[in-house]
């Protein structure tokens, strides 16, 4: 009996798959995880946490730990991105001038990025998007998949411009990022306050 049916069987009851459902997971079988993601997506449980905040805040030490504790997928469309830049793709080749520069990804790119990311496997029990949404139009293509992803919370960390500037260029001194330089910090902040501050109300009016 395989993963699919599986499902099936218990979508009709049928005992005999519960049973072979306890082996797998007693076998620590990679393909229980796959079906009790099902389960929890189809129980409504592949929610979306977002966690915001202007740059070098710890958006992503942050992410990282509460992704690992509560067994989430961690999204971070920064990573995504540089890989993209890193493996020279279509993408990565439009985006690369813009993350050096500190400017936002056209909504457009990114938004298709992540709604192909969510669609994989690891995400149907629940993920943390570190880094999106971004902008106005960003968070709204989330409210268009909220049936399936339903945005349970978002988080948001805050620094005064200072520290985040210390803290940004310190970490460029490890990182090797090449973003994270005096000129494209302050692009940064500026694309914060304008474009993703707002998003604070507009979580805020939604009770999130
Ligand atoms: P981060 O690693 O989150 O600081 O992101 C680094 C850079 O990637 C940003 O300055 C943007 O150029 C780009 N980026 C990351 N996430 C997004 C997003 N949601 N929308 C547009 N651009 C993004």
């Amino acid at each position: 009996m395989n993963g699919k049916e599986i499902i099936e069987k218990l979508k009709k009851k049928d005992i005999r798959a519960v049973a072979r459902l306890l082996t797998l997971i007693e076998n620590e079988d990679k393909e229980a995880e796959i079906i009790l993601k099902k389960i929890w997506k189809a129980t409504g449980n592949s929610y979306i946490i977002g966690i915001t905040g202007p740059p070098g805040a710890g958006k992503g030490t942050q992410a990282l730990r509460i992704a690992s504790e509560f067994n989430l997928a961690h999204i971070s469309t920064g990573d995504m991105l540089r890989e993209h830049v890193k493996e020279l793709t279509d993408l990565g080749k439009v985006a690369k001038s813009l993350l050096d520069e500190g400017k936002l990804v056209p909504d457009d790119l990114v938004i298709k990025m992540l709604i192909e990311r969510l669609s994989q496997e690891d995400c149907l029990g629940g993920s943390i998007l570190d880094g999106f949404p971004r902008t106005l139009p960003q968070a709204e293509s989330l409210e268009k998949i909220s049936n399936k992803f339903p945005v349970r919370k978002v988080l948001v960390f805050e620094a005064d411009k200072e520290e985040l500037t210390k803290r940004i260029l310190l970490r460029g001194e490890v990182s090797g990022r090449s973003d994270d330089t005096e000129d494209s910090i302050r692009v940064r902040l500026e694309v914060y306050q304008k474009d993703t501050e707002p998003l604070i109300n507009f979580y805020e009016n939604k009770g999130i």
